[in-house]
């Protein structure tokens, strides 16, 4: 005697679970693209789960109920249930497997001869459902239509445990594909679904499989469909985690495959003109045409103006996905009232040849790529791995400021008329492998973007400070030291007041201090930038002018006045040792500033005739690796120490 008590509970549960999902979780479950498409979509075979389930409870039910009545023709119905029962539990059990696989992401990515396989069990053991009527191989109904198993019922049972295993073997397999709790989650529907089948073999009466597999789906749809965290609220996308979690997947089961990323480059201008609402909804209108175009499932919101496409292609399809892409922002996105062209930025990364972790991708993503080029366009790999770079760098310096990882160097600077050191440039040195013959011409830029300036800056500033006030007697021979200021460090409007109070705390004479700025960013002076030069001023700093003569040189800077030094660009000393005319030029320059009242540094100076042809022209100070490269601070003791020692041998001094 059968209790269906169980099979009706079972029945009634994944009734539930099935109007929960097709009503308020109705959105993940409308999923675009073709059958077999749909097959590699989590929440699509999530449906087939529950439905397989709902009718193999109810055949069973229907069925145990059947054998209780007698009415006209019953043979058939009783007849008919049971072979409906095989049908879905058969189906059950490859849903089950694609499922998991969906789930760890080992079903995309796959050839047809796979899934031809993969289906192979299941059609074979259909196909003897099917015929069965004919042949009686799978189950029978003798004269007084009582069920008996035929003789090839084991297949139909064999086919369901292939299955399991196999799912077994991919949730086992791949299992550091998911995330820990999404792992917990499988591993419980799996112990439990087991669980039902064990209790129903040892008690077949009970008929307790189908409600231990419906509790299981319970669970998986509280925990591994509910992706409400998934879920980019604007545009209704997948957001950025699961992104993460669907690279995660792909990655660990070694597909092949491309992101293809979109920034929207002009956002923020359109920010400013539009309301939120409105752009919420042009967003939303983006989000889903990408998504059309991506076929269903694979379009990511990755921030607020980024998205990502992933295309299960790392060959022309998924750079012509990204021409068609490209090809779009080439015309108005309408939304209300409002039309405008947004730029977008597209780029495509293919995985694993060009990211092959996680990090990696996400790395790419954060590098806020996108060219000084206007309209929408193509990044090429390399200039994504550029701006990659300057992230990274970006916070390997942070980390190096973090960890106290900055020095200053000091490098002489030599006066002809007084023929021995008479002040030092302090350059800024980063003591650590990674920057290790990196110059802080690479490194400064990135330092300027992303803020890290004031903070570097105030450590050169206060390392200077105790320096002079440490060395006192050694740096007695220097009038003062020279440190460059980012004209970005201008930018805070407490510049003089910061100085001041790590000054003071040294007890340093602002005359020893000199503050070189470049000619470039004396252009982009700002009114405030000139007030705090003022300040500092009256506060008794000096000032040099640094590199002067590269790039647009003005010499109304020189009119101007206020600097201390001008300090001539290395380049044009190095253009006179090959050029007559940059020569005359060099020479000339010399004497125009001169002659205005100023100390004229020549920077890079390396041999003999360079500093010869610059002392001649009457620069009255030098700087360069004829005289000494930049030096630790004890080195540069060591080197003040030696020169106080024997003042008459510097001139010869050349390392
Ligand atoms: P700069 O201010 O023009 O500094 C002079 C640069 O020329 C230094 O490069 C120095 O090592 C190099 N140099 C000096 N003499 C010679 C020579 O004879 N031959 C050659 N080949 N090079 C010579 P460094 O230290 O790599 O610094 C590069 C630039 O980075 C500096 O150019 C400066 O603009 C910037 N920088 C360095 N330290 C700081 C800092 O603390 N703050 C800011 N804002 N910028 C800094
Ligand atoms: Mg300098
Ligand atoms: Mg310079």
């Amino acid at each position: 005697m059968y209790t269906v008590n169980f099979e009706s509970a079972a029945f009634i549960l994944t009734l539930v679970c099935l109007i929960y999902s097709l009503t308020v979780k109705r959105r993940q479950y409308r999923v675009s693209g073709s059958f077999f498409s749909k097959l590699q979509n989590q929440h699509f075979v999530f449906l087939l789960l529950l439905l397989s389930n709902l009718f193999s409870a109810a055949s069973s039910v229907g069925g145990v109920w059947l054998t209780e009545v007698t009415f006209p023709n019953v043979g058939f119905w009783r007849y008919l249930l049971h072979a409906l029962y095989f049908f879905f539990h058969t189906t059950l059990s490859i849903c089950f497997t694609l499922y998991i696989m969906n789930v760890n992401g080992t079903s995309i990515g796959r050839g047809r001869l796979f899934y031809s396989l993969f289906v192979l069990p299941y059609i074979l053991a259909e196909l003897l459902v099917l015929t069965n009527s004919y042949t009686g191989l799978a189950f029978y109904m003798d004269d007084a239509m009582v069920y008996h198993r035929g003789p090839m019922i084991a297949v139909l049972y064999g086919v369901g445990a292939l299955y399991i295993v196999l799912g077994f073997y991919f949730f086992f397999r791949y299992n550091q594909a998911v995330s820990r709790a999404d792992s917990i989650a499988i591993g419980t529907v799996i112990v439990m679904a087991s669980l039902g089948i064990v209790i129903q073999a040892v008690r077949p009466d009970l008929l307790v499989e189908l409600f231990a597999e419906s509790l299981a789906f319970l669970m998986l749809m509280i925990l591994l469909e509910e992706r409400s965290g998934h879920i980019d609220l604007v545009t209704g996308t997948l957001n950025r985690v699961a992104f993460a979690d669907a690279n995660r997947r792909l990655m660990q089961t070694n597909q092949h495959y491309s992101v293809i990323l979109v920034r929207i480059t002009n956002m923020d201008m359109y920010s400013k003109l539009f309301s939120g609402r409105e752009m919420e909804k042009l967003l939303m209108q983006l989000a889903s045409w990408l998504t059309e175009l991506g076929g269903g499932q694979n379009v990511f919101s990755c921030g607020q103006e980024e998205f990502a496409v992933l295309v299960m292609d790392s060959g022309p399809a998924a750079a012509a996905l990204a021409q068609k892409i490209l090809d779009r922002f080439e015309q108005d996105w309408k939304s209300g009232d409002i039309t405008l062209r947004l730029e977008a930025a597209v780029a495509v990364v293919r995985v694993p040849n060009e990211a092959a972790h996680l990090d990696q991708l996400e790395d790419l993503l954060a590098s806020s790529y996108h060219t000084s080029k206007t309209g929408s366009h193509l990044v090429s790999y390399d200039e994504l791995s550029a701006f990659q770079r300057s992230r990274n760098m970006e916070l390997a310096l942070r980390s190096a400021i973090e960890n106290g990882k900055l020095r200053v160097w000091y490098q002489p600077i030599w006066s002809a008329e007084q023929q021995h050191t008479i002040a030092a440039e302090a350059l800024l040195r980063i003591d650590d492998e990674e920057f290790r013959g990196v110059s802080p011409e690479v490194y400064i830029p990135i330092a300027e973007k992303s803020g890290l300036i004031r903070e570097i800056g105030m450590f050169v500033f206060a390392e200077v400070c105790r320096f002079l006030r440490d060395h006192a007697k050694d740096a007695d021979a220097l009038e003062y030291i020279e440190l460059n200021l980012s004209v970005y460090q201008f930018m805070y409007d407490n510049l003089a007041e910061s100085f001041e109070e790590i000054r003071s705390g040294f007890d340093v004479s602002a005359s020893r201090l000199n503050i070189e700025i470049t000619e470039s960013a004396s252009e982009q002076a700002t009114a405030g930038m000139a007030e705090a030069m003022e300040e500092l001023r009256t506060l008794g700093y000096t000032f040099s002018l640094d590199d002067f003569g590269t790039g647009y040189s003005n010499l109304s800077r020189l009119v101007k006045g206020g600097y201390l030094n001008i300090k001539i660009d290395r380049s044009l000393l190095w253009d006179a040792d090959r050029n007559p005319d940059a020569r005359r030029l060099l020479n000339s320059l010399i004497q125009i500033i001169r002659k205005l009242g100023y100390n004229v540094v020549q920077e890079g100076v390396e041999t003999p005739a360079q500093l010869e042809r610059v002392s001649e022209a009457g620069c009255n100070l030098i700087q360069g690796y004829y005289f000494s490269r930049p030096l630790p601070e004890a080195d540069f003791l060591r080197y003040l120490r030696a020169e106080r020692e024997r003042p008459e041998k510097s001139t010869e001094n050349n390392n």
